[in-house]
Formats: C-alpha cells, structure tokens, sequence
C-alpha cells in the first residue's frame, strides 16, 4: 500500500515516512500539495495524510480538487487546527478522517488501516491488470506471460504492476525510484536499471516490450 504524505515540515514528513516505512507502508513525501497533485492524477496513493496548511495550494483545495475529479482515495487530514469547526469543514471538503496534530504513531497506523479498510482498496488497484498477454494480479501479487506464471521478486513485481497499469506512460528513474522503493536509503538510478534488466528476462519475450528512453527512463508498450 502506498501513502502519501504531504507536509510542509520537512522534520515531520521525515518522521512519517520513517515511522510509515517501518510499518512495512510504501510512503512518498511531498513538500507541498502542487507536486501531490500529480502523483493522486497518475492514481499512484492508495491513501493521502494531509496537512492543511502548506506553501501555495492549500490542504483544503487540495482536497477540493481531488474530489471535483472523482478521485476516491481515502485521505487523512493532519493539522495543528483542532477546532470543532475546523474539522468539521476537513470533513466536509471530502476528508475520510482528521487528526489533531500531534498524534501517537499508533493512532495514526491505527486510523489508516480503518480508512483502507473502509475503501476496500483502491478501484486502481484491485482485479487483475492485463496488458497484451501479460497479467498481473496485486491481490495475490501474481503475475503471468501467456498463462505461464513469472517468479518475480517484490520489487520486480511492483515495477510491472506499474508499467502495466499505465502502458505508454512514461517514467523516470527518478519517479520509479520514488514510486517503487519510497523512503529507503540511498539509492541511485542504477538500482532501477538493474531490476528492470531483471524484470525483462523473466519476462522472456515480452521483456521487449518495457521500452528504454535514454536518458529519460522507461515505459511499457504492449506489442510493440
Ligand atoms: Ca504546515
């Protein structure tokens, strides 16, 4: 499951993505709601932690946008404002929860695992992606050529799910970095290299089908 959490306060955000990681959640930062728009448009969170006030686009017209385009996913507000009235409004802008600021860890995975729960998943990602003759199952964390099931690792499997779910779409380094491996130690583009080579032998001769933009990154065209 991947949060994303967006907050100003880099010392927070550091700990939330720590805190998060820890508890085996994929977690992206954003520093502010400009940047998160894009990740909620490509569908990449299957949850959002919200601050409310932020450099630029505020907490509530984040919200207010991601809402007018019928994105569902479950977002969590955590703000200093602990007034009724401010979380009633949080509610009403289309927030699943809010949270006083500060909170304990445990609350915080406690009402996440609810909010998930309650959302059943995200739509993006249930039942199984197919692309060509390539499938790809997240529930079970299947995925087959042709019928055939593929032995892929976690990471392997992440990177598919993503290319599958998006054919065309480009990614970069930089992105895939961001999307499959979140907050984890250093890690270079080269790491995103070596597991797409991975990817695309298992893949047999569908691994031709993960195209490389030099440069740039990757992307994955069926058939072609
Ligand atoms: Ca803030």
């Amino acid at each position: 499951m991947q949060i994303l959490v967006i907050e100003d306060e880099r010392e927070l955000r550091e700990l939330l993505e720590y805190g998060l990681t820890s508890l085996n959640f994929k977690v992206t930062g954003a520093g502010n709601a400009n940047d998160a728009l894009i990740l909620v448009e490509e569908g990449i969170p299957d949850l959002i932690l919200l601050d409310l006030m932020l450099p630029g686009l505020q907490g509530l017209q984040f919200l207010d946008i991601v809402r007018r385009k019928n994105q569902t996913v479950p977002v969590i507000i955590i703000s200093a404002r602990t007034g009724e009235e401010d979380i009633i409004k949080g509610l009403e802008h289309g927030a699943d929860d809010y949270l006083p600021k500060p909170f304990s860890m445990r609350l915080l995975e406690a009402k996440i695992k609810a909010a998930l729960r309650r959302a059943g998943g995200s739509p993006a990602h249930s039942g199984t992606i197919v692309s060509g003759d390539v499938t790809v199952d997240p529930e079970s964390r299947r995925a087959a050529v042709a019928g055939e099931a593929i032995q892929l690792t976690q990471k392997e499997f992440d990177l598919l799910s993503l290319f599958v779910r998006k054919p065309e779409k480009v990614f970069t380094r930089n992105q895939l970095l961001n999307t499959i491996w979140g907050y984890e130690a250093e890690l270079v583009s080269r790491t995103v290299d070596a597991h797409v080579a991975m990817l695309r032998k298992k893949l047999g001769a569908r691994g031709a089908w993960i195209k490389t933009l030099p440069k740039i990154g990757y992307l994955w065209s069926a058939g072609g």
